[in-house]
């Protein structure tokens, strides 16, 4: 068997972090050599997940971290404020960022991928590391070429702040970039109740429901001639996050400088 790959989790105490610790020490392909939280404490990782004591004590010295875990790889789901950070230290440390974390801007990718090329590492920064959600945006933009005619329909709990969704916006993206420009519907409709026909994109419309007991999902409904077609995800739980992480932690192994976004990786 091949060595396994040692992975430092920043935010470790967090939802996705501690799914991140769950997988990196079930994988016999992975090895955890640090958990960074700024406000789990000093408890043993494993015992943070629910699982049998490691050995590896969490601590808030990210750099203590690194100088003494040696990891190959940092995986970060903690904050926008402090994930540019934790990454501009992984890379002065040789340390390749995974990083979860959503909010860095356009020019801050730009300047990590400087400072992982200068130290001819590899790095990832995927805002969304659903498969399923990927092949998702990425069959309903193939199909939209055939299947011109589409809405969308996002379903999410009660509680989230934004709407549509960043998945159906980016999904919405793809699609137009590939779709002929068509306004669909009948030009004379008219809302009876305002809001009833959803957002409108690029001449499709975008529908969001919100309710509690969900989690997250997304389809795309396409209409033809005397037919139909459907492309659906679910989301039932941050698992379902961790394939896409554990692709994400050999890939950087493989490759020089910071890529945008986990499509990259699936053809
Ligand atoms: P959370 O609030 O549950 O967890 C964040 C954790 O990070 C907390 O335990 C906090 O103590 C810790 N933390 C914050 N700053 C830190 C620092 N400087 N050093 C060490 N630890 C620190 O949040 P969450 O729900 O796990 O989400 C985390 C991030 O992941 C968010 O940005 C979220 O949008 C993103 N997210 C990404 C995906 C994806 O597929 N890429 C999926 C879900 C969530």
């Amino acid at each position: 068997m091949s060595v396994p790959i040692k992975v430092a989790v920043i935010g470790a105490g967090g939802r996705m972090g501690k799914e991140v610790v769950k997988l990196v020490l079930e994988d016999q392909e992975l090895e955890l050599v640090a958990a960074v939280d700024r406000s789990a404490g000093e408890v043993d990782a494993g015992s943070l997940v629910g699982l049998p004591t490691c050995g590896v004590t969490v601590t808030s010295d990210l750099e203590l971290a690194f100088v003494e875990g040696k990891p190959d790889v940092m995986v970060d789901f903690t904050t926008p404020q402090s994930a540019f950070m934790n990454t501009e230290m992984a890379i002065k440390h040789h340390v390749r960022p995974v990083i979860g974390t959503t909010g860095f801007t356009p020019e801050q990718i730009k300047e990590l991928d400087k400072q992982c090329i200068e130290k001819g590492i590899g790095g990832l920064i995927a805002p969304n590391f659903s498969i399923g959600a990927i092949l998702m945006m990425k069959f309903a933009a193939q199909a939209s070429k055939y299947f011109p005619h589409l809405e969308i329909i996002e379903y999410h709990g009660d509680q989230k702040l934004d709407a549509p969704s960043g998945t159906a916006i980016k999904t919405a993206e793809m699609i137009v970039e590939g779709r002929k420009e068509l306004r669909q519907g009948n030009p004379n409709e008219e809302e009876i109740i305002e809001g009833s026909r959803g957002g409108y994109y690029g001449g499709f419309r975008i529908h969001s429901v919100r309710l509690p007991g969900v989690f997250a999902q997304q389809e795309v409904i396409f209409g033809g001639f005397g037919q139909t077609l459907k492309i659906r995800h679910d989301s039932y739980e941050r698992a379902g996050y961790m394939p896409g992480v554990k692709l994400g932690i050999q890939k950087v192994m493989e490759y020089t400088g910071m890529i945008y976004g986990f499509d990259n990786f699936i053809d």
